[in-house]
């Protein structure tokens, strides 16, 4: 989409130029930029207190240094990072990547997108990411005990549960969250909602385990009514075998979906029967062993290496749920051929700006991540509910709210797009309503 408007091209050039080496941020702020214009050209008032020049720049970025000693007594380093992007409508709120790829630009990309997803959710909650280039795959309990520990030392000093309230992401799953947990209370001799994703027997939340993969689902499901269509007898591609791969399965099965695919970094298997999920998470939740396991039990199944190919599996729906960009335009190509024709987000920045593209010309129903990932969220808001309460809600009570925000957020999506002359654009619709809320919040709180 090329802008017309001289105040956003201005804009785009000085955060490209500010950012350079950053090419995940760039891509996350222009998609945002782009679908922001017909609410810049109705409300120059934004313009004029200067709204977007502060949205695109983190509130405070801080690195540090992680070092801790591995099994073989070898001191290792690795480099933390906590982006507070933007705490307009509440304490900052995001996850925790433990994964080699990151740097400060992934950080960054993801905080930038958590601003606008939490405002969405309804929920009091400002945006905030952080991390490590630190990879929990291989390493023993006790390395990834010592890893987090050391990596809450310093974090504890910049969070807090009406600071920042960080929470789990690829790579940090509840047992790193505990880690992490212990760590802060003994610093800090506190025990508070400081981090959500918590072992259920020290504060965590129902139904927080499920919640990202649920709520991509009912989000869908929610998008799929409202063109007449449902999961029923539909055939289903999800990349990723982790947390939200394997939610999204477990409630699409349930919502009447046949799921075929789930994939890992190393590649990816098809079973024409539908997954055995219970196998899925054996292997995933239990063993912590790769997808390629599976074939050895389900003799129909079959095991490719790469991840792209999962892309070329016929399909209805494909609920992308590993990481960002892994939809490229020859992807999407290839999806439109095949006959897929709803791509909804449970990872961040799945897709590539010529993926969306090709969604976009081709009439693609396609919910954006900040709208459709929104439940983990949103789960982790109820979650700090909880704690300030010092009540526990019951499963089901938990996830009917879920359900409830998941349907608003659709509904938030549809209606903005509408209203800006965009309608069925959700990704427009998100980035519209997402961006109101800590938009007015940010000019009535003056230049901070
Ligand atoms: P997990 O670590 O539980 O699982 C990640 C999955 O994606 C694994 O199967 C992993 O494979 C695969 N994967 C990770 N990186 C790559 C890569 N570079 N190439 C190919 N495959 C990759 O993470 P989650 O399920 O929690 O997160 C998945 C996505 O959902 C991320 O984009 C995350 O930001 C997003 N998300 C997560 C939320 C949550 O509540 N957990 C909330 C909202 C969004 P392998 O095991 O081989 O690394």
């Amino acid at each position: 989409m090329a802008l017309k408007n001289k105040y956003l091209i201005d804009l785009l050039e000085t955060v490209k130029k500010r950012n350079q080496g950053e090419p995940e941020f760039i891509q996350a702020v222009t998609e945002v930029i782009e679908t922001l214009e017909p609410v810049i050209e109705k409300r120059p008032d934004l313009v004029e207190a200067g709204v977007l020049d502060r949205l695109v720049e983190p509130e405070r970025q801080i690195v540090f240094r992680v070092p801790w000693v591995d099994d073989n007594g070898k001191v290792q380093v690795n480099r933390g990072f906590r982006v507070q992007f933007n705490s307009a409508i509440g304490p900052y709120k995001g996850g925790i990547r433990l994964h080699p790829s990151v740097y400060i630009g992934i950080i960054k990309f993801l905080g930038f997108e958590q601003v606008f997803k939490n405002s969405l959710t309804t929920l009091p909650m400002g945006g905030g990411k952080g991390g490590s280039d630190f990879d929990p795959k291989g390493k023993s309990d006790g390395e990834v005990m010592r890893f987090c520990q050391s990596f809450m030392t310093e974090l504890c000093k910049h969070i807090g549960a009406d600071t920042d309230v960080p929470a789990g992401d690829i790579g940090t799953g509840a047992r790193e969250i505990g880690y992490m947990f212990g760590q802060y209370k003994r610093l800090r001799n506190e025990f508070t909602g400081v981090l959500t994703g918590k072992g259920l027997t020290y504060g965590g939340s129902l139904a927080r385990t499920e919640a990202t993969g649920y709520g991509l689902c009912y989000f869908t499901d929610e998008m799929l009514k409202a063109n007449g269509k449902s999961f029923q007898g539909k055939t289903v591609v999800i990349s990723g075998s982790g947390n939200v791969a394997i939610y999204a399965t477990e409630k699409a099965t349930a919502l009447g979906a046949k799921v075929v695919a789930l994939s890992d970094s190393n590649g990816y298997i098809y079973d024409p029967d539908g997954i055995d999920l219970a196998c899925v998470k054996q292997l995933k939740e239990v063993e912590r062993k790769r997808i390629k396991e599976y074939v050895a039990t389900h003799p129909n199944a079959t095991y490719t290496e790469g991840c792209k190919g999962i892309w070329t599996i016929k399909c209805d729906i494909a609920l992308p749920c590993a990481t960002q960009n892994e939809i490229d335009g020859e992807s999407a190509e290839i999806l439109v051929k095949n006959g897929c024709w709803c791509v909804s987000e449970g990872a961040n920045m799945p897709s590539t700006p010529e993926a969306i593209n090709t969604y976009l010309a081709n009439g693609i129903l396609y919910g954006p991540a900040k709208a459709a990932n929104a439940g983990g969220v949103a789960t982790s808001g109820l979650e700090m509910s909880q704690n300030s309460e010092r009540l526990s809600w019951t499963f089901e009570e938990v996830d009917a709210k879920l359900h409830g925000i998941m349907v608003s957020i659709f509904k938030a999506c549809e209606s903005a797009a509408k209203e800006y002359g965009m309608e069925g654009n959700y990704m427009a619709g998100a980035n519209i309503a997402g961006f109101l809320k800590v938009a007015e919040a940010m000019k009535a709180q003056g230049c901070v």
